[in-house]
């Protein structure tokens, strides 16, 4: 696959030309746990790594490698591995490049199932997490010292949609010598943070990628720009000869690509979050036209921004397209392409007009999803955040008329016709 072919190329051609057994050209799903091996000679080079082949399902899978191999393609990276949830890809990723005494510095602005694992699950293990204001990249610098193993992003931050300062993050990162890990789940196809300072990313392929609502799977795409062998001592699942696979030091064998590997036959192979052959094959389907949803996204998203902001029931508007947010500057450099079709805005009148505007809903989805092809709205402060004081939620800016609003590819105009219609009953 050619390095500067388009996206759209890219996402069709790349993994897959036809089954060399059969010549079946579309994706078979194997849906297999085992390989017959040729004879024990074949058995035992694949067992040591020395020939490319599959063992077992839960390492390897040639439907899984078909879509990791389309993901990386589509991202600019050296590899992919597909984990069997968003969740799932966090998990291995950080069990591989941390132990007992290090620290993860993360943006406060992440996912809230990002912020529990780190809060909750790895703190149990002495990983600990320093939650700093993603927005001010010099926090980040403050709050790492020599034990920092990885800084964590979001390029387009939940619900208020603030776009990271990627590039100034990138530099702190390398001159802190640690890798800039960006979740991407928000905005596929329409940022590139590889080509912007970072180099990991992770995805939860379960929202745009998959686009359907159907599957939940997750994926770590290597950059292949982190040099893992300058730091032996920080970094010593990668860059020290690894007693758990036959002394292979992963970073310089299969230099560029040594996370990527070890990711695949050490750590998937411990804790064994692998997809299922049946959601890659789904979400190689669904990738395949993931660059003209991501656009359809962003128009239909900017139009009812602009009518939004312009509707007496309506507040404010947060949608990094328009002029008026905040970062609007950085999606224009980032987000050249559209802003994604996540945006929040507030109703007039509180959580009661806000559940009049979900309880009246009859195109549009209530659900705790996003990145679906169909539109969905959820309102955090009867429902995500209700838990929370009220004080505490205004405090992280979730008023009690907010609703993220996931904008679908439907036809706009009939989107407008349904906003109009709920906007109305929640403004009496
Ligand atoms: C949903 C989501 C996740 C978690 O992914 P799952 O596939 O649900 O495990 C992580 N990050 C972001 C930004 C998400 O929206």
């Amino acid at each position: 696959m050619k390095k500067n072919y388009g996206d759209m190329t890219k996402v069709l051609h790349a993994g897959w030309k036809s089954d060399s057994a059969t010549g079946a050209s579309s994706l078979p799903i194997y849906l297999t746990s085992a390989y017959q091996f040729k004879d024990s000679e074949h058995a035992a080079r694949l067992f040591a790594l020395e020939e490319d082949g599959h063992i077992y399902s839960r390492l390897t899978n040639p439907t899984v490698t078909a879509y990791e191999a389309q993901l990386s393609a589509l991202e600019g990276g050296v590899g992919a591995v597909a984990f069997s949830s968003g969740q799932a890809a966090f998990t291995h990723l950080i069990t591989c490049l941390c132990s007992q005494g290090d620290n993860v510095v993360s943006s406060n602005k992440v996912y809230g199932g990002t912020v529990t694992l780190l809060k909750n699950i790895f703190s149990r293990f002495g990983i600990e997490t320093r939650f700093v204001d993603g927005d001010h990249p010099c926090k980040f610098e403050e709050a790492a010292d020599e034990r920092t193993k990885l800084f964590i992003t979001e390029t387009i931050g939940n619900p208020l949609m603030n776009v990271a300062p990627l590039d100034t993050l990138g530099n702190i990162a390398r001159r802190v010598g640690c890798p800039l890990v960006v979740d991407n789940t928000f905005a596929p196809y329409l940022a590139k943070p590889l080509e912007h300072g970072a180099n990991i990313v992770v995805y939860s392929a379960t929202k745009y990628i998959s686009g359907q609502g159907t599957v939940v799977s997750g994926a770590v795409i290597d950059g292949g720009n982190f040099p893992w062998e300058d730091y032996p001592e920080k970094f010593p699942t990668l860059a020290v000869p690894d007693p758990s696979y036959h002394d292979i030091n992963f970073a310089k064998q299969y230099h560029p690509a040594g996370l990527t590997a070890k990711l695949k036959a050490s750590i998937i192979r411990d804790l064994g979050g692998c997809p299922s052959p049946f959601d890659a094959w789904f979400l190689h389907t669904t990738i395949s036209n993931l660059p003209l949803r991501m656009e359809r996204h962003s128009q239909n998203a900017l139009e009812i921004a602009k009518f939004l902001e312009n509707h007496p029931a309506v507040e404010w508007v947060l949608y990094p397209g328009l002029e008026s947010h905040p970062h609007h500057d950085l999606a224009k450099v980032y987000l050249p392409k559209g802003a994604s079709g996540m945006m929040a805005f507030s109703v007039k009148g509180g959580v009661e007009a806000g559940k009049k505007v979900l309880d009246n809903l009859e195109l549009i989805g209530h659900m705790a999803n996003l990145g679906d092809s169909h539109s969905i709205m959820t309102h955090p402060a009867s429902t995500t955040h209700a838990q929370i004081p009220p004080a505490e939620r205004a405090k992280a800016g979730i008023t009690d008329g907010l609703i993220r609003f996931s904008v679908g590819i439907e036809d706009v105009a009939d989107l407008k016709e349904e906003l109009s219609r709920v906007l109305e009953i929640a403004s009496k």
